[in-house]
């Protein structure tokens, strides 16, 4: 591995974006649904929007057309859920997902390990890009209020740029903006597809942030290059030091 320049996915890679959902969820219905005068229990609700958020972000289509409207999508699946109990209430539905997104806002944390990678990578005057999809006003309040901007020579994000990972479009427009080639990039994320195989396709290294330490799912046909559990070892990489 000898690379020049870093990509890096934001969500679940620099950023808990995952570790207060549930929670989040929960404490939204329950102080909506005890304003909301038709009695709903809150914890049947929670199931209910459990089940749906699995069956709503299943189908790639609809994700890739709901995630740069996050707030919409989380009151479109508090909506089906509600619909799915058979207690159609579209104003609670979107008293619910505000109140969600507020939360969830609150509670979002970048990882202990983040800050410290970018510092150290900055200091060695490594170009990076930040290639994040989604919604482009969701991911430029999580990139001002963790100070991000700062650390990046690119910032690619899918409801900004119009396409997202994994086409290739995204990809090349922040090497080019990097000033990079391909072999000379390396991405990480935690997304297999589109921070790992995608990438890989057109010759950047891709390393897995497996934070978990899962492993690669059985019989998962990407191989990363490298798999990770913490940044702290892309500081590590010698390799990395500017040539
Ligand atoms: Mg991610």
């Amino acid at each position: 591995m000898n690379v020049k320049a870093l990509l890096f996915d934001l969500d679940d890679t620099l950023l808990d974006y995952s570790g207060g959902v549930d929670r989040s969820w929960t404490e939204a219905c329950t102080s909506c649904c005890a304003e909301a005068p038709d009695g709903i229990d809150p914890a049947t609700l929670v199931a209910a929007i459990a089940e749906t958020r699995r069956w709503f972000w299943d189908d790639p289509v609809r994700h890739r057309r709901e995630r740069v409207n996050m707030l919409g999508a989380w009151e479109h699946i508090v909506e089906f859920a509600l619909e799915r109990l058979g207690r159609p209430a579209p104003d609670l539905a979107a008293a619910i997902a505000r109140d969600y997104a507020a939360r969830r806002r609150a509670v979002m944390r970048l990882f202990p390990d983040s800050l410290a990678c970018l510092m150290e990578l900055r200091r060695r005057g490594i170009p990076l890009a930040l290639v994040t999809n989604g919604d482009a006003s969701q991911q430029r309040y999580k990139i001002e209020r963790h100070d991000l901007a700062r650390f990046f020579d690119a910032i690619v994000i899918e409801g900004e740029f119009g396409v997202g990972k994994p086409d290739e479009a995204v990809y090349r427009h922040a090497l080019k903006t990097l000033g990079m080639t391909p072999g000379e990039a390396l991405m990480v994320g935690d997304h297999l597809e589109w921070d790992v195989a995608a990438p890989q396709r057109l010759g950047l290294t891709g390393v897995w942030m497996d934070r978990g330490g899962l492993g690669l799912p059985h019989g998962s046909a990407v191989q990363p290059h490298r798999i990770i559990r913490s940044l702290d070892e892309l500081r590590g990489v010698r390799e990395l030091a500017r040539s």
